[in-house]
């Protein structure tokens, strides 16, 4: 499977916020980190979120679009959603290049990283930046017609050893 990041930077170490691996607590332990953030950078250029396989695009929306008070920026946060045969895959921190319903190809430019540091400043200027970001997960279907979260680098490693 390709990686959903180019250019592959790795992924998200520990840093003042957490750290990017999938299964990583959030909330204090309370809950797993379901998905793996790869790391983005915003300039000089801006990195990209990639389709690892073909599919369609089947959702397009706003992360915090439920939340009026993290209205904290001009773009507001993305996220996009990829159906792939038994697999769903979602990407958070980019805007969308294309509308719901388009068909991708594996490879295709789907969103352009956004960032995350004016968020994260906001809710504790104290700490140190978060390190940008784009999370991703990987939903898979199994004989029941029921969604599991995988840990993507079982899938994206597989490219990045070859
Ligand atoms: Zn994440």
């Amino acid at each position: 499977m390709l990686a959903p990041v180019l250019p592959y930077l790795g992924v998200r170490g520990i840093d003042a916020w957490g750290a990017g691996g999938f299964g990583a607590p959030r909330d204090g332990g309370k809950r797993p980190h379901l998905g793996t953030d790869f790391i983005t950078r915003q300039c000089p250029e801006k990195s990209l979120g990639i389709a690892v396989m073909d599919g369609v695009i089947c959702h397009v929306g706003q992360v915090y679009g439920a939340d009026e008070n993290t209205v904290f920026q001009e773009e507001t946060l993305g996220t996009i959603h990829i159906k792939s045969g038994d697999f769903y895959f979602k990407y958070y921190y980019a805007k969308a290049l294309h509308e719901k319903g388009t068909k991708v190809y594996a490879g295709d430019t789907i969103g352009v990283a956004q960032t995350l540091i004016p968020l994260f400043r906001e809710k504790d200027s104290s700490r140190d930046d978060i390190t940008d970001h784009i999370h991703f997960e990987v939903h898979v279907r199994g004989a029941d017609g029921e969604y599991t979260r995988v840990d993507p680098m079982r899938y994206v490693a597989e490219v990045h050893s070859v």
